[in-house]
């Protein structure tokens, strides 16, 4: 193809998505939805082990005609779907994992497995994303573009000494072949009523850095600490400078929590303990902020170990969750799409939370949004928070999402240029 003839079939090809046929193709899709959130919410699986859940999501892609590749770091699936006009390239990422939380509810769909249960709503995310791959393949031949569906293992972090996740994803090529030109990520949201969807520009999670520290002490008779190194007092001092660095060292404007979650010491009351392991997490909304907090922490607590003539030792576990940043120019082109489907009424703007997502990696390197969809229904009692025993979700958020995310990645293909030859 000329790159004139190219260019024109671009344009012609530049019709946002098409509403009233996708809704007619989620609405015929709605009992299979409800019936596939239920049956991974029965086996839920753990970070990193999410083989069942992987396989479901790699054979459905199949039996849709998608190219598939499974498994991806480890056991996550990625199905490419290639649209039949010319144009860009686009990502929806779904996660699969669940988390060590014994199911209370008495609901038909309960967990079968024991001691776990999908309280983050993955279920639900990847349900959704089959559901988007179900409809727009039934489009392909109107499709401006090339969709890339990702399922991505471990978001709620591998076990220690693991790789996973999506940084994983990544370095095994999801964002390469193709190349993504911009992805989308959805979650579960509690606080959001059903029917609803909130969108943030910049920050909408934060970043998650886990630490531990270690102060040495010297143990001795606890009646004469003077002979030894009595490393309690000196680590409660770190633990107050530590919030003492987060309120006066760090602008107020910007948003950080730095939690000590753990203190470990001694095992006798008459005996100084040999050393204090504590530890905690920091969070942050701004990169800069996130470097700067963990060179001062590593000051604050190198030196009062120092000034008691003792030692004391960071260390973050790994490289932790960088902010999850929404792309601004994404953002404000992808507002029209949500609010065909969710009203101008429930596309709402919503604050950055605190919390923590791995879709961090992928909007480093590629311009991303993450929305957040509500699953809140007051009068029918769906209200706990996610990562809790109770977490359950309104499944009316199911169709929704699918015509949600099926109408942003169709209408940023056709916003979009294929990716230069
Ligand atoms: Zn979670
Ligand atoms: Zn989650």
């Amino acid at each position: 193809m000329s790159a004139l003839s190219f260019a024109l079939a671009a344009a012609v090809a530049a019709a946002p998505a098409p509403d009233a046929e996708i809704k007619a193709l989620v609405d015929k899709l709605s009992p299979w939805l409800v019936e596939c959130r239920r049956d991974i919410h029965r086996n839920p699986e753990l970070s990193n082990r999410e083989s069942r859940t992987g396989r479901l999501a790699a054979e459905r892609l199949k039996a849709l005609g998608l190219e598939v590749r499974h498994p991806v770091a480890k056991t996550g699936a990625v199905g490419i779907l290639r649209g039949g006009r010319p144009g860009g390239v686009v990502a929806l990422r779904a996660d699969l994992d669940a988390l060590p939380i014994e199911e209370t509810m008495d609901v038909p769909y309960r967990s079968q497995n024991a001691g776990v249960k999908h309280a983050c709503g993955h279920d639900a995310h990847t349900t959704i994303v089959l559901g988007v791959a179900d409809v727009l393949s039934q489009l392909k031949a109107k499709l401006p573009g090339t969709v890339v569906f990702i399922f991505q293992p471990a978001e709620e972090g591998p076990p220690e000494g693991e790789e996973g996740g999506a940084p994983l994803m990544i370095k095994e090529g999801v964002l390469s072949e193709p190349k993504v030109q911009a992805i989308y990520g959805l979650h579960m949201d509690p606080f959001l009523d059903v029917g609803s969807v909130g969108w943030s520009i910049g920050p909408i999670f934060a970043s998650s850095d886990t630490f531990s520290i270690e102060v040495a002490g010297k143990t001795t008779h606890g009646a004469y600490p003077h002979t030894g190194i009595d490393p309690i007092p000196i680590a409660g001092e770190i633990v107050s400078n530590l919030q003492l660095l987060v309120s006066r060292q760090v602008d107020a404007q910007n948003p950080k929590v730095l939690t000590i979650g753990s203190f470990h010491a001694g095992n006798r009351f008459n005996i100084i303990a040999d050393r204090v392991r504590m530890e905690g997490t920091l969070r942050t909304l701004d990169p800069a902020v996130r470097i700067e907090l963990k060179q001062r922490m590593r000051r604050v607590i190198e030196s009062i170990a120092q000034a008691h003539g003792t030692t004391a030792t960071l260390r973050f576990r790994d490289a932790g969750n960088a902010p999850t940043l929404n792309d601004a120019e994404l953002t404000r082109a992808s507002q029209p799409s949500l609010e065909r489907v969710f009203g101008k009424a429930g596309t709402l703007e919503v604050k950055p939370q605190m919390g923590a997502e791995d879709f961090a990696a992928f909007a480093e390197r590629v311009p991303g949004l993450y929305v957040k969809l509500g699953v809140r229904n007051q009068a029918r009692g769906i209200t706990a928070s996610i990562h809790t025993a109770e977490f359950d979700i309104d499944e009316a958020v199911l169709p929704l999402g699918v015509r949600g995310m099926a109408t942003l990645v169709w209408d940023y293909l056709a916003r979009s240029q294929a990716p230069a030859r």
